[in-house]
């Protein structure tokens, strides 16, 4: 049984760095981000309740994602372990996860604010079937085109330049406590996010003393 807290920055690699180890661990992948997008998108009262934060211009509040993790962690599916990503998210959460799961280590992808700015501000998004592309990793063929249905890309509405620093700002403020916490406990390791996704996940391997990840599934190169 091996269970992780992954954390870093928005546009760190975090969900794809926690899909590859998930996979071949066998762990379930927890993502906070992905538990409330369902919500949303399956319109349950989470989800609506979670609508009205975000068009009120609020977060969602750090009592409301542990209810959302303790209920997830209750199900014990996770025979082989977890990795979790988007929590704890403060200094409380973090002491009583500790306590209450005996974490084998917590991975911290590390990104520059400079580098997270480059690569958010260069997300786009296609305004017809909401395919993902970015400008450095992943362009489409035809500039400003959807290699899928032919839509025009778009940048999403939050991810302006003043949007991106407040983000970086508050995750800051809220996170560093967290991760510092970890670092006193000696759990934390933390990755180098700056290189390509097969580097930093070989990176995460080696730090947790597992063996190499070996890409196996097309398209699942550096
Ligand atoms: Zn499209």
């Amino acid at each position: 049984m091996r269970k992780y807290v992954i954390m870093g920055v928005q546009g760190s690699g975090k969900g794809t760095q926690s899909a590859l180890l998930a996979g071949d661990l066998d762990l379930v992948h927890i993502s906070v981000g992905d538990i409330f997008r369902w919500h949303v998108k399956n319109h349950t009262k989470l989800g609506a309740q979670v609508r009205r934060l975000v068009a009120a211009g609020e977060l969602v509040g750090d009592d409301l994602v542990e209810d959302v993790v303790s209920d997830r962690l209750h199900l014990h599916d996770w025979n082989y372990g977890f990795i979790i990503d988007g929590f704890p998210r403060n200094r409380r959460q973090a002491e009583f996860f500790l306590e209450s799961y005996d974490i084998d280590g917590v991975i911290h992808l590390d990104l520059p604010d400079e580098e997270v700015r480059r690569r958010v501000l260069a997300r786009r998004l296609c305004s017809r079937c909401g395919m993902d592309y970015n400008l450095i990793a992943h362009r489409p063929s035809t500039e400003g085109r959807c290699d899928v249905c032919g839509g025009e890309l778009v940048t999403r509405t939050d991810d302006t330049p003043d949007a991106l620093a407040r983000r970086l700002r508050d995750y800051h403020t809220k996170i560093d406590p967290v991760l510092e916490l970890f670092r006193r406990k000696e759990y934390v390791m933390t990755v180098d996010a700056r290189a390509g996704k097969t580097t930093v996940q070989q990176a995460i391997r080696a730090s947790l003393g597992l063996p190499p990840h070996t890409p196996s599934r097309p398209g699942e190169t550096a």
